[in-house]
């Protein structure tokens, strides 16, 4: 399998240059030169197939022959070695049978968020990829919270590779931080004494430097890898072979970057049965204005509740238009997207107060905790059901609701129970470095 850049359809690298570069040089995102269909005996299969196997045969012709059969197998079982439940959500005057509504639990994992599954299976390929490599390694990623932590443990203690994470001091939530910050080795956190647009910046700055990229091997982390978008198709797999109706799901993802759509979007293009997709967005609605006016604006991220979202131009939603052969309008004018888009898309806007409600309502009415990221996921999957009498479906519950404790805890009157890997991080000790938001500063720790 080749992957082109979707700024120029006539260049080809295989899986292992598209991980390690992360991005084409022309800046462009890489893309599949053609989806593999699910084998039908696959499809007929799914419910009694084993996990790793099944994830295994997925991911498979996208890595092509750039990992032995055996590297792969190891890797994607340890990338999923933890559980990813669909769970009913019940309201408590109903009966389970009239459930219509359903949780995919993403947050099993070992920074309680979804991010996981990218990260754990991204840093295993990049280190076997880079295993020859006679300089070490550095990967260099900004976080606006759930990213670092999950890079920071994919990578944890992997030889030839260090990992420097750029994070905004006092805008991550204190779980996150302390995911991040705490576990030493090979892992360093640069507290960063400006917002995440600086970071981020910091970090473009640094690929774009010809003396760093001289003194040291570079390489990013970022959720556009193609290593970190293409795993995050398991777990639709993983839903359908725990879905036990008769019609196909409707499927309602929390969205900020657009990756874990996509994602279930490619499955679905390769013939994963699913009745329609929902971008749960919040208030930061570019793509939900775009489906309905034709009009695609980015626009600064405006902070809300479920800020792993706060995203003010989703970078991979040009993948999704790919997938249905589509581009955006020129700069200044609008194009409406095709048919085929709206039947399987569609996207919605949640505001903070109604994220409020709806972390409320689930507490109170079905006795279910969900975190701001999934409230918005469920309360627009609700109103979609609401109009579509007969469907059923079930929303990406993205992180575990003690990362946002500090939101969550108020709204339902009560204290979260600590998972056991939460209890254990309060003990340690935060260890980062403070930086001033220049560039200048990155460079010279770089270089030290
Ligand atoms: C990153 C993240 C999202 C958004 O996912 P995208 O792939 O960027 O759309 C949603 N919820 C949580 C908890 C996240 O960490």
């Amino acid at each position: 399998m080749n992957y082109y850049s979707l700024n120029n359809p006539d260049t080809f690298v295989d899986f292992k240059e598209a991980t390690i570069r992360g991005q084409a040089p022309d800046k462009g995102l890489y893309f599949p030169e053609r989806i593999p269909p699910i084998p039908a005996g696959l499809l007929r299969d799914l419910k009694t197939l084993p996990r790793e196997d099944l994830a295994f045969r997925i991911i498979r012709p996208y890595v092509g022959n750039t990992l032995p059969e055996s590297d792969l197998h190891r890797i994607v079982a340890e990338t999923i070695n933890f559980d990813f439940p669909l769970v009913p959500v019940i309201p408590s005057n109903a009966s389970p049978a009239d459930t219509t509504i359903f949780s995919l639990e993403l947050f099993h994992g070992p920074t309680l968020a979804f991010k996981d599954v990218g990260a754990r299976f991204m840093s295993r390929c990049l280190a076997y990829f880079v295993r020859n490599n006679t300089r070490p390694v550095t990967v260099l990623v900004a976080t606006s919270g759930d990213t670092g932590g999950a890079v920071a443990s994919g990578f944890y203690d992997i030889p030839g590779i260090r990992v420097v994470i750029l994070y905004p001091s006092g805008k991550v939530s204190s779980v996150q931080e302390l995911q991040l910050t705490t576990l030493g080795k090979n892992i360093t956190a640069l507290e960063v004494d400006g917002s995440f647009d600086d970071c981020q910046r910091m970090v473009k700055e640094a690929f774009a430097d010809p003396t760093v990229n001289n003194a040291l091997f570079l390489t990013s982390a970022n959720s556009i890898n193609v290593a970190r978008w293409l795993p995050q198709q398991f777990y639709y797999f993983f839903a359908l072979q725990q879905w036990q109706l008769e019609t196909p799901p409707v499927i309602s993802v929390p969205s900020g970057n657009f990756g874990n759509i996509c994602a279930g979007l490619l499955a679905h293009r390769s013939g994963l049965p699913v009745r329609h997709f929902i971008a749960a967005c919040n208030t930061n609605d570019i793509v939900p204005a775009y489906l309905r006016t034709g009009d695609y604006r980015p626009k600064p991220a405006v902070p809300t509740l479920s800020n792993a979202m706060d995203v003010g131009n989703p970078s991979n939603f040009v993948r999704i238009l790919e997938l249905f052969h589509q581009q955006l309008p020129d700069p200044g004018k609008t194009r409406f997207p095709f048919p085929d888009l709206h039947e399987t898309l569609s996207a919605v806007s949640i505001s903070d107060p109604e994220t409020i409600d709806s972390i409320g309502d689930l507490d109170t009415r079905c006795h279910y905790l969900a975190d701001p990221h999934g409230a918005v996921g469920c309360l627009a999957l609700q109103r979609y059901l609401n109009q579509h009498p007969g469907e059923k479906g079930f929303f990406l519950e993205t992180a575990h609701p003690v990362k946002f404790y500090d939101t969550v805890e108020p709204i339902i009157g009560r204290k979260i129970p600590l998972p056991a890997s939460v209890a254990t991080l309060l003990d340690k000790k935060k260890r980062s470095q403070k930086l001033a938001p220049q560039y200048d500063e990155l460079k010279d720790y770089l270089l030290s």
